[in-house]
């Protein structure tokens, strides 16, 4: 329901252009064709991606000659739920950790302003209300605001923040943050790192040395490398997961905002270009606007 909710307005723009683009048509032709695909486009799909999926129902309008306008629906569907099944096979149906890591470590990347640290502050909400103990790290130590939110988010989810003075080495600070997190036996550490992407090797050496610091504690860590992207900026977030993967191993996409555009095809196209799976989407400001990715509910929410 509120996912429902959080992507009105994506599936009100998609389905109102779907619509004007098949009215009165009665045969897939390439006129139709054509504006699927600005359909697509105009939805944050992407350009890469878009021409995919255009190719697949060309493909299968090639074979059955007789499909219909109403049916380009259902294919659309099934097509870009295939896209998503590439990227996002095991989906998760709630906020999980694996079992065999504890501490789990995520590091979390991503540029000012995208959400990345309401993004932690709801993930920790989440783990904690399901009985697992989270610890938070201020590795972000180069903007003064961003080391006190995390702090107050730790203060209203009630979960411990560890945290260095301003300007100090971030790569301290995982390192306390992950020794901590073993002292008190923690589920999930959860570290805030900062994202300057306008110095990409600073950003590149800064990642590099959180890694080798934490791996002194935990080998395999950290186990999850998110990169938290904005919904809303279109090309942008296509940008920016460009410079991350570049930077480090990205292995996971959380994408934020999506309540607030009508171009929720960025989660489809992002996750098909970068072939990294989306695991959160943000749906709105509240603690609870974090929702598990789930490809099916999403294809759902959109074409229902
Ligand atoms: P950071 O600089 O990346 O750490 O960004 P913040 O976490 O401070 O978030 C920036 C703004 O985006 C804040 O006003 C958040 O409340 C807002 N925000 C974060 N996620 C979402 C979301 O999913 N939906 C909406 N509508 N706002 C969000």
């Amino acid at each position: 329901e509120s996912l429902d909710k959080g992507l009105e307005k994506s599936k009100e723009n998609f389905f109102s252009k779907l619509g004007k683009a098949v009215a009165g048509k009665s045969t897939v032709d390439d006129e139709l064709l054509d504006e699927l695909e600005e359909v697509l486009i105009t939805s944050d799909v992407g350009v890469d991606t878009t021409v995919r999926i255009i190719e697949r129902i060309e493909e299968r309008v090639a074979k059955d000659k007789y499909l219909n306008a109403a049916e380009l629906n259902v294919i659309l569907r099934e097509e870009i739920a295939g896209l998503l099944e590439e990227n996002n096979s095991g989906d998760q149906v709630d906020f999980e950790l694996p079992i065999d890591k504890k501490p789990y470590v995520l590091l979390v990347v991503g540029v000012n302003g995208v959400g990345k640290t309401t993004t932690i502050g709801k993930l920790a909400a989440q783990f904690h209300k399901r009985g697992k103990s989270v610890v938070l790290g201020a590795a972000d130590t180069f903007r003064a605001a961003a080391v006190d939110q995390l702090k107050l988010w730790g203060e209203r989810v009630g979960v411990p923040v560890v945290a260095h003075g301003m300007n100090t080495d971030p790569s301290a600070v995982a390192y306390d943050a992950v020794k901590y997190a073993i002292e008190q036996k923690a589920d999930i550490v959860i570290i805030d790192t900062a994202g300057r992407l306008h110095t990409k090797v600073n950003l590149m050496n800064e990642l590099t040395k959180i890694k080798r610091v934490i791996q002194k504690f935990v080998p395999d860590a950290p186990h999850e490398i998110m990169l938290v992207l904005d919904g809303s900026t279109g090309q942008n977030a296509f940008m920016q997961a460009q410079e991350f993967t570049k930077a480090t191993d990205v292995s996971s996409l959380a994408i934020t905002k999506l309540d607030g555009t009508a171009k929720g095809g960025v989660v489809i196209g992002i996750s098909d270009q970068f072939k990294i799976p989306v695991k959160y989407i943000g749906v709105g400001e509240g603690i609870e606007d974090l929702q598990v990715f789930n490809k099916n509910e999403f294809v759902d929410s959109f074409f229902n």
